[in-house]
């Protein structure tokens, strides 16, 4: 029997995160992130009135777009979408050129200029290889990140979207995102 294909994704439940960071200094660990740049990071907002403020925490990366702008706009094929739905660079391919790190609306991917080349989150792929979950996903303590297929009915990820709201940040350029923001 035909193996099914896998369709990798991450929901996040916001209201849980801590704004520890330990997920950036995870995920800068396990990719050799050069100091200045990050693959994730977290957004910090400030809701209602003095004196009942609210601080919100809101974790960034790439999404992982089904439709992903980032390879529309390549030139040379270095950015592509692999079966399983995880967006990478081939850094052998790329050639600096940062069409990608325009067309993306979530801002996910820098410029190394030690390197030359543009580099983003691919959800740890040597990890994925060896049937590890990403760093940042690992590493969370208050369980913040659930990762997983969204092919697999019975899966970790599938049991979350089905039993709580979520919201998925969708930007102008209709990459249809698949980063799930638990609400
Ligand atoms: Fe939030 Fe988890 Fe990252 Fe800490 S490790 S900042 S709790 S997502
Ligand atoms: Fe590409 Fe940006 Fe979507 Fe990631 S978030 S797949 S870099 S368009």
């Amino acid at each position: 029997m035909a193996s099914r294909r896998k369709r990798y994704a991450l929901a996040i439940d916001t209201p849980k995160c801590l704004n520890c960071k330990a997920c950036v200094v995870a995920c800068r660990a396990e990719n050799g992130v050069p100091l200045g740049h990050s693959r994730n990071w977290i957004n910090q907002e400030t809701r209602g009135q003095l004196p009942q403020l609210v601080a919100v925490f809101d974790p960034e990366q790439c999404h992982h777009c089904a439709d992903p702008a980032c390879v529309r706009v390549c030139p040379t094929g270095a950015s592509w979408q692999r079966p399983d739905g995880v967006v990478v660079v081939n850094e052998s391919d790329c050639i600096g050129c940062r069409y990608c790190m325009i067309a993306c609306p979530y801002d996910a991917r820098f410029f190394r200029e030690d390197e030359g080349v543009v580099e983003k989150c691919d959800f740890c792929s040597a990890r994925l290889a060896r049937g590890e979950v990403p760093a940042c996903v690992e590493t969370c303590p208050a369980k913040v990140r659930v990762f997983g297929d969204l092919n697999d009915a019975t899966g970790q990820l599938r049991r979350v979207l089905a039993t709580r709201q979520y919201r998925v940040k969708k930007g102008e350029a209709g990459t249809n995102p698949q980063l799930y923001y638990l609400v």
